[in-house]
């Protein structure tokens, strides 16, 4: 099987390339962002505190997280309901990134991200797949933008969805989630030092979404996957 490991910061396009790429390639895309999120807006649910490590372990065993594909759009279930639709609120990004720094969180979903790669080619996208969940990914991309570029295209993702907010606001919220992701004790996000970076600052969507297939193909015959 064939693992395509895509790390890098919120907002930098990576689940949108990813999918796009995925399908070209006929590969399976792991949103691994939405594992986290779906564990958040659980948290929530509950009236936890997201930040608080007690109380989001003492919630685990009850929680159930399944993912599944319906026409080859990722869709997650917490306990057992469909919840795709509300894991994208600000709320839950913060949400996400709170729980995302829990020892107990990210080993709760190693397996699952493990075995996904062990039975599909998979392009699989997140913070630290290139460094923990699949250190032997056949090939490690490391996708960023300037942070102004990606509250940007936050802002305008929001907006079209009708969220009342500001580009002030959004580029606070990805600076935060930054320096909180880069700067935890467990699975920061930094960069493989395998890994390729392609900085899509200065690109539109179809030129990064060449860029990143081109990188791809390049390695594998390199490779002679
Ligand atoms: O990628 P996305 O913005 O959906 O991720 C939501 C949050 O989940 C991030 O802020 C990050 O803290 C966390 N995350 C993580 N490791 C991953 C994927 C996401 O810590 N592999």
């Amino acid at each position: 099987m064939i693992s395509i490991a895509i790390d890098g910061p919120s907002g930098a396009g990576k689940s949108t390339i990813s999918r796009t790429v995925a399908e070209k390639l006929g590969y399976l895309y792991v949103d691994t962002g939405a594992l986290y999120r779906t564990i958040g807006l659980y948290v929530l649910r509950k009236g936890g505190d997201p930040k608080n490590e007690q109380q989001v372990e003492a919630l685990l065993p009850e929680l159930k997280v399944d993912m599944g594909y319906e026409n080859g759009i990722q869709q997650m279930f917490l306990q057992g309901e469909n919840v795709t639709g509300q894991i994208r609120t600000p709320q839950v990004s913060m949400a996400a990134s709170g729980v995302s720094a829990h020892s107990c969180v990210r080993a709760y979903l190693l397996e699952l991200q493990r075995r996904l790669a062990r039975e599909n080619n998979v392009i699989m996208d997140g913070r630290d797949i290139g460094t923990v969940v699949l250190p032997k990914a056949d090939v490690k991309i490391f996708l960023t933008a300037s942070s102004e570029v990606r509250a940007k295209r936050r802002f305008d993702e929001l907006t079209a969805k009708g969220e009342n907010t500001t580009f002030e606001k959004v580029l606070e919220d990805v600076e935060k989630r930054d320096y909180a992701d880069i700067h935890r004790a467990i699975s920061p996000l930094v960069q493989a030092e395998d890994a390729i970076v392609a900085d899509t600052s200065q690109l539109n969507f179809e030129e990064s979404v060449a860029l990143i297939q081109k990188i791809i193909t390049e390695h594998l015959s390199t490779q002679n996957v």
